[in-house]
């Protein structure tokens, strides 16, 4: 089987080599296309490929039509937003993901975050601290948890909600449950966003809940920049003067917002939540494994559709 790992923004050279090892020990054939430009660089690769192993790459219709051969394709990375699940679907094509295998560097990005802003972005200006803040936590999935566990060890007190995740578990996982999203964001010093991006999650933060953030609040994204609904949050940060807003995923109005309310607002400047060698090996290894052991004996663990 041809195993094409296809990325924009290419894995660290260790886990490529790894992903290589893993694909080759196998019997498999290794074929890599890096930082192409064109998606018709792209579509030529996929053309004679049976698997595929992407990060943030689109894998659209449109690379799936111009795949006959591919069975099985894998993000190595948590958010699957890049993959169309029904094209893969109509093609029989199984889509997976790797979760958890990026986690521990986004919630350390997120941590960071924080304390950035509240150290008023590195500069001397007299900043604050988060020993003894509340941060809410919205999602408890893989990286929602790891932030709660690292900023308990900070000192902070930790508030989470999961629609899917009961209060009993996220009480013993060690974080206070929130009633609401409202009660989330009307009480927490910090909300650290962790929700995939959905249908029922696309613009779904805005004005109604940042402006209900105490006093010197900041709002913290490590997830994606379609979960918030930029006009509001300009609106909330216009109207209140005291919020802050930082983010991994740079919004469209960045320009404006930067503008508008300097360093109350801070985007790193291409994605970076994953972007540790910890967390390329683990992802691209995991994504390796899981193609390797789909062939071998059609374990599906991980599949999204
Ligand atoms: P995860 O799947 O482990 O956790 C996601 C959580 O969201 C789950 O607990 C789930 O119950 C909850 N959820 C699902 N649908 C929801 C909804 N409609 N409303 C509210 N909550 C919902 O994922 P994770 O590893 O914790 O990652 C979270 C998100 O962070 C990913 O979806 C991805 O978009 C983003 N991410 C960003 C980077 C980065 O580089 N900045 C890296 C990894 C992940």
């Amino acid at each position: 089987m041809k195993i094409l790992v296809a990325t924009q923004k290419p894995f660290a050279k260790v886990a490529v080599d790894g992903i290589k090892e893993i694909v080759e020990k196998a019997g498999h054939e290794f074929a890599l296309l890096e930082k192409y430009e064109q998606t018709s660089e792209l579509l030529a690769a996929v053309a004679d490929a049976d698997a595929l192993i992407v990060r943030s790459d689109k894998v659209t219709a449109e690379v799936v039509a111009a795949a006959p051969k591919l069975k099985i394709v894998v993000r190595a990375g948590a958010g699957f937003d890049n993959l169309d699940l029904p094209a893969c679907t109509a093609h029989g094509i199984v889509a997976m993901n790797t979760p958890g295998q990026n986690s521990n560097a986004v919630a350390e990005l997120a941590i960071a975050m924080m304390i950035f802003m509240s150290r008023c972005q590195f500069t001397p200006a007299t900043g604050t601290e988060v020993q003894g803040k509340t941060l809410g936590i919205q999602a408890f999935g893989n990286v929602g948890r790891l932030v709660g566990k690292k900023a308990e060890a900070l000192g902070m007190k930790v508030k989470a909600i999961d629609p899917f995740i009961p209060a009993d578990a996220i009480k013993a996982a060690g974080a206070e449950p929130a009633a609401s999203l409202e009660e989330l964001y009307s009480t927490s010093d910090f909300v650290s966003v962790h929700i995939p991006a959905t249908p029922e999650t696309i613009k779904s933060i805005g004005y109604d809940l940042v402006s209900k953030m105490p006093k010197g609040a900041t709002l913290v994204n490590t997830a994606r920049k379609e979960v918030i609904d930029e006009a509001g949050l300009e609106k909330a940060l216009e109207e209140r003067p005291d919020l802050k807003y930082v983010t991994d995923v740079a919004p469209d109005n960045l320009a404006a917002l930067q503008e508008k309310f300097g360093l109350r607002v801070f985007a790193t400047p291409k994605k970076m939540g994953a972007q540790t060698s910890e967390a390329n090996v683990n992802a691209g290894l995991a994504a390796a494994r899981q193609i390797v052991d789909f062939f071998a004996t059609g374990n599906t663990r991980f599949k999204l559709n």
